[in-house]
């Protein structure tokens, strides 16, 4: 599937397509305008895809250069921002090249970053070989780094010119990594998508078994839904970008107590926090319980954590509420909470009361 994204000024497309990392070099071929390529990747990737992409660029006559750093979410830093841009600035790059990024949404945000300030914004083509990657951080032109103070507040929009996901790559893919990508298809379903919801129910099993068609539909109806949204909201002013945030919130806090670390990937604080926002609408009236146990449901079905006891973090919902005001979704005082009136239903809640939410919590916690 080809998926355009039709972004004012910078439209490109995401080409789904089994086999593409092998096809990249031709692929990529019309935009290149040399004979050679930069590709930034982590070693986990490289160690499972350099081989077949630098092979597919030499049949090119392309001769790839790499540069490989340690995988993690550690990397999104200022020492290898710089690194990145200074080993691009040494090899000549031009603004007019696309560089490649070649790995999971770390190495999207930290070379899709590096290429917005190198000649000041050069090109750079995604390659993205996670499922989160693949539906959700390579489209949309959203890049960052981590700091001291917290996730992702340094940053910049830059779109990519071209965006290959193989769905082969996830074959070597950790489960635990595909798993938590998938909270982020579950999302598009809950977002506006009731039909896909239901879709995800009934194929959630073969697109884990890696089964073609199933996994293909699922990361081309996921990018379809991110390119309609971002190309309605590039750059999250009208509220219609905060869609995206479902679960994010919830999610957020919960990363947030396990210090963001591999105790619970974003995907899975992502799968918690939609459970929590489909059960805090269904208290406040605004959604069926019995719909909002549906969403629990599925997410324990596919094997992701689906309840905060299992969790087993070690604090109240005040310690939770804490952490939500210090998200960086946090404006002048308010906390944008997306909650459900239905399933697909999602919508950008207003003052909602975060003392209820932390009470709220407490029992989630009890639960
Ligand atoms: P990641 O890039 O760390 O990849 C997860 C792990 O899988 C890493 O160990 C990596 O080395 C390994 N890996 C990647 N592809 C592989 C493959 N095909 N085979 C074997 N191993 C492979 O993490 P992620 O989950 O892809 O992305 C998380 C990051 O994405 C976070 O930093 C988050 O902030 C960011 N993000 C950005 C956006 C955005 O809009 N820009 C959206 C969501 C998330
Ligand atoms: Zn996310």
């Amino acid at each position: 599937a080809v998926i355009p994204v039709a972004i004012a000024g910078a439209p490109y497309d995401v080409v789904i397509e089994e086999g593409a990392l092998a096809r990249a070099g031709a692929l990529c071929r019309p935009f290149l305008r040399k004979d050679t390529v930069a590709v930034v990747t982590d070693e986990n990737v490289a160690g499972a895809w350099r081989e077949t992409v630098a092979a597919s660029f030499a049949a090119q006559g392309i001769a790839s250069h790499w540069l490989v750093l340690p995988a993690g979410e550690a990397t999104k830093s200022w020492e290898n921002l710089a690194r990145v841009v200074d080993w691009l600035l040494h090899l000549e790059v031009e603004r007019k090249d696309n560089i490649v990024a070649l790995g999971g949404g770390v190495i999207g945000d930290l070379t899709g970053f590096a290429a917005s300030m190198v000649k000041r914004g050069c090109g750079f083509i995604q390659m993205p070989t996670t499922l989160l990657a693949q539906v959700d951080s390579s489209v949309g032109g959203k890049t960052a780094i981590n700091t001291p103070v917290g996730k992702n507040l340094v940053g910049a929009f830059h779109q990519p010119s071209l965006v290959l996901a193989d769905p082969l790559s996830l074959d070597t893919l950790p489960l635990r990594d595909v798993r938590a990508g998938y909270a982020e298809v579950v999302k598009y379903g809950l977002i506006d998508d009731p039909e896909f919801f239901f879709w995800c129910e009934a194929n959630a099993q073969c697109l884990l078994a890696g089964e073609a068609d199933a996994r293909e539909h699922a990361i081309a109806r996921s990018v379809a839904a991110k390119a309609r949204i971002v190309a309605a909201d590039e750059k999250e002013t009208t509220g219609v970008r905060a869609l995206l945030n479902l679960g994010h919130t919830f999610g957020h806090a919960l990363e947030a107590q396990c210090g963001f670390s591999d105790r619970l990937l974003h995907g899975e604080g992502v799968a918690l926090g939609m459970i929590l926002a489909a059960r805090y609408s269904a208290r406040l009236g605004l959604m069926h319980g019995q719909d909002a146990e549906r969403v629990a449901a599925h997410i324990a079905a596919v094997g992701l954590p689906a309840s905060l006891k299992a969790l087993d973090i070690d604090c109240d919902g005040q310690t939770l509420k804490n952490h939500m005001l210090h998200d960086k979704k946090m404006d002048a005082g308010t906390l944008p909470f997306l909650l459900m009136r239905g399933l697909g239903q999602t919508f950008l809640a207003k003052d909602v009361d975060l003392a209820d939410v932390a009470a709220f919590l407490d029992e989630e916690l009890a639960r």
